[in-house]
């Protein structure tokens, strides 16, 4: 089971910066017969960072989560913002001494508080003036101002989604944390909502952990993310490298579609099904590579790609800006994606070209 390093020492490249959240090593069991939920999960989080925790249902996501927060505690394991410890084996800062803000997916608001005292609630220890006059602010900030009479229900999810990240952000929270929070919202108000959360995160300063399900959610929102796979953290990193370098066979999977091919590799050159593909790694000998539907190239028998192998077209789905097909090779199917203009049919005869490969580690049963 390859473990998991933050190899990134520094957040922005050259500068180096000390990390505002560090969660090291922590464990937590629920059932003392059962295994752990969460095992040795170590990330960092810089100042003015977004950062995902993605990975499946039940990975321990939301424990991770409230273990930072402060509503659970770890068995094992240290938990500091900057350089101030807030939990280890003898220490536990309860929530709310942490000076951190939280958004749920269900947003808890009080259904009997209007949108002004819902939000005023994250500022119950300062007087009542300066309360409302910051809770305002917040407001105006999220476009709610007009609305603050308003009870909760009598708002979209949309704008309830705002008030309660409204009330996460009142009190200034240096980081925060967010559990699925646009998972209740439609696709179109999802994409508008997380831009503008992202927005007033960079406006405000504030660093935060998202957790998700959901790779394009975490892919488009976070600047470095973590992949969980059964409570522990399988690989770090951006969007970009955790996409186009997964390390494993279970990140290049659950980051999107792919296709594996056990390949020989000599010299950083990889014998394949669709040709000598040139591999970007110091593996040698037979390895497992991912090779995403966007890096194979199809072509007729006989064309600009010769040399290798053909096989027919058995799919075809059309997904607006581009097709991806299905294409069987000596018994195995493989995914190829097209630009939407691609002329080919269920049927037809072709040959693939792969324009990159990446090794990765096979899937290790725990
Ligand atoms: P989801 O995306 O479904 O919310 P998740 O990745 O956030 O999942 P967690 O909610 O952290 O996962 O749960 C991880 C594991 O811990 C699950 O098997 C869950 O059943 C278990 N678990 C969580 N909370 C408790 C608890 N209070 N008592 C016992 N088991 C728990």
């Amino acid at each position: 089971m390859p473990q998991a390093h933050d190899e990134t020492h520094t957040y922005m490249a050259g500068t180096p910066m000390t990390p505002l959240l560090t969660v090291n090593a922590i464990t937590k069991r629920f059932t003392p017969n059962q295994p752990p939920v969460i095992k040795a999960v170590s990330f960092k989080v810089y100042p003015g960072e977004i950062f995902a925790l993605l990975g499946p249902s039940g990975c321990g996501k939301t424990t991770t989560l409230r273990i930072i927060a402060g509503f659970e505690k770890a068995d094992a394991g240290t938990i500091f913002m900057a350089e101030r410890p807030l939990a280890n084996s003898t220490l536990h800062v309860p929530p709310e001494s942490r000076g951190i803000g939280f958004v749920f997916q269900d947003y808890a608001l009080f259904p009997h508080k209007n949108v002004l005292e819902n939000v005023a609630f994250g500022l119950r220890k300062v007087p009542k003036k300066t309360r409302h006059t910051r809770a305002l602010e917040v407001l105006e900030m999220v476009g709610l101002a007009a609305l603050h009479t308003r009870l909760p229900h009598h708002l979209s999810g949309g704008e309830q989604q705002r008030v309660a990240l409204a009330r996460a952000i009142v009190a200034r929270p240096k980081l925060l944390l967010l559990d699925e929070p646009f998972s209740s919202l439609d696709a179109g108000l999802r994409q508008t909502t997380r831009e503008e959360v992202s927005t007033l995160l960079k406006a405000e300063g504030i660093s935060a952990v998202l957790v998700t399900h959901a790779q394009e959610e975490a892919l488009s929102f976070a600047e470095r993310l973590a992949v969980m796979k059964q409570g522990r953290v399988e690989q770090i990193g951006t969007p970009e490298a955790v996409y186009h370098q997964p390390k494993t066979a279970y990140v290049a999977g659950f980051l999107g579609q792919t296709n594996f091919i056990h390949a020989y590799v000599k010299e950083g050159v990889a014998e394949t099904p669709f040709g000598r593909v040139k591999v970007d790694s110091t593996a040698t000998g037979e390895v497992l590579l991912s090779i995403r539907p966007e890096c194979l190239r199809m072509a007729a028998p006989n064309s600009e790609i010769s040399g290798v192998q053909s096989g027919c077209i058995v799919g075809q789905a059309f997904k607006g800006h581009d097709f991806t097909y299905r294409v069987e090779m000596k018994g195995q199917h493989y995914f190829v994606q097209t630009d939407y203009r691609c002329q080919f049919q269920v049927g037809d005869s072709v040959v693939l070209k792969a324009v990159s490969a990446v090794p990765v580690a096979p899937e290790a049963e725990e």
